[in-house]
């Protein structure tokens, strides 16, 4: 059997250090904030390139809180793509602001630069790109649309720890990054945790007071906020971790290399990596018309894989009263219907990928 992810390696290969970290959390008898989530903080901006990193206790804390920091409320609109997990559009729900999705470009699947200027209106105020599946989105031509027509630029790094836009890491291009550090990412904590890098500083300084009640001093209360704060036991996972991204990040781009040497002239539509992108491979997905029976045929050939995502978000319950059809967004309903995401992780060995290979390439020809 071929796991789509193991979440137990990641520990078993840093078990030492990572038990040391806890140990040093646990016996420090501090809790909430402290040295480590300030440490974390720091290493974590630097890696990204950005002046500032501010712990929260998950993603959709991270996006929803940096949109409120960009003061996002009621009757404003964030364009967001069609084709992404819904926390994308959450965020901004739960500002009480209203998404507006654009179709992703058919081949890298992130949204279509060329596609937003029209969706912007006088109610637009954030642009919100997702970096899918570890690929970097076109950032130049977003941010010259939110400069021309005075957006900010929130992105979603959620998949895309250490990924690179022309030779640059991700972390500041826009206003703000969200980053989630959801188990499975690509950086991961052994729970919930997220933060938000920028090179803003009053977003920094809002982010903080948000994530703490709304408040600077204890008992003192300059807003209604929130309680999201990164929990010091995962800012010390996190921060032995980190040190590790960039080799797991380079085993994830060996396993997507085999993948795409062995796939290439088959029937599957394989990653379009543009020349500017340093992707990091959090999912490698592959498309074909007949997905459900090719999943079928891998799992009984003992394959792990996942679909990433099955509804699109306006097609979700949760979005129902909005009344969209679903011809709204044909690229993202077809994706559902199409994309698969094969085994992929730093601790998938490379005899396994071979296996997800033969197993595909029967499936695949089989099919015909
Ligand atoms: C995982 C993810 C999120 C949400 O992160 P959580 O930490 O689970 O809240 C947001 N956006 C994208 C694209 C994600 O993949």
């Amino acid at each position: 059997m071929i796991p789509f992810l193991d979440l137990k390696a990641p520990y078993l290969e840093l078990k030492q250090e990572l038990d040391e970290a806890i140990a040093r959390v646990v016996s420090s008898g501090w809790f909430i904030g402290g040295e480590e989530v300030d440490q974390f903080e720091a290493e974590y901006a630097t890696y990204c390139g950005a002046a500032h990193a501010v712990g929260v206790a998950n993603g959709l804390d991270a996006l929803h809180l940096a949109l409120r920091a960009m003061d996002v409320g009621p009757g404003d609109e964030v364009i967001v793509p069609s084709n992404t997990y819904i926390a994308t559009w959450l965020a901004v729900s739960q500002c009480g602001a209203t998404p507006v999705p654009v179709e992703p470009d058919a081949r890298s699947y992130n949204i279509a630069s060329a596609l937003i200027e029209a969706a912007i209106t006088p109610r637009t105020k954030v642009i919100l790109p997702v970096h899918l599946y570890g690929q970097p989105a076109d950032m130049d031509p977003i941010l010259a649309l939110a400069r021309k027509h005075g957006l900010r630029v929130l992105e979603d790094g959620a998949q895309a720890h250490g990924a690179r836009y022309k030779g640059r890491r991700l972390g500041a291009h826009g206003d703000a990054v969200a980053w989630s550090f959801y188990p499975g990412k690509n950086l991961g904590a052994m729970g919930d945790g997220g933060a938000v890098t920028t090179n803003d500083p009053q977003i920094a300084d809002r982010l903080r007071v948000l994530r703490n009640y709304g408040s600077r001093v204890k008992y003192v209360n300059e807003i209604q906020g929130y309680n999201s704060r990164l929990d010091p036991l995962q800012a010390a996972i996190l921060r032995v971790k980190l040190a590790h991204l960039d080799a797991w990040n380079a085993r994830r781009r060996a396993i997507a290399q085999l993948y795409q040497d062995g796939l290439t002239g088959s029937k599957l539509t394989l990653p379009h990596v543009p020349a500017w992108a340093e992707p990091v491979w959090h999912l490698y997905v592959v498309q074909h018309p007949k997905r459900d029976a090719l999943q079928q045929a891998l799992t009984d050939a003992g394959v792990g894989t996942l679909i990433h995502y099955p509804i699109p978000p306006h097609l979700q319950q949760a979005y129902a009263q909005v009344g969209w059809r679903a011809d709204a967004f044909p690229l993202a309903h077809r994706m559902a219907n199409e994309v698969l995401s094969l085994p992929m992780g730093p601790h998938m060995p490379t005899t396994q990928g071979s296996q997800v290979l033969s197993a595909l390439l029967r499936s695949v020809g089989a099919d015909d």
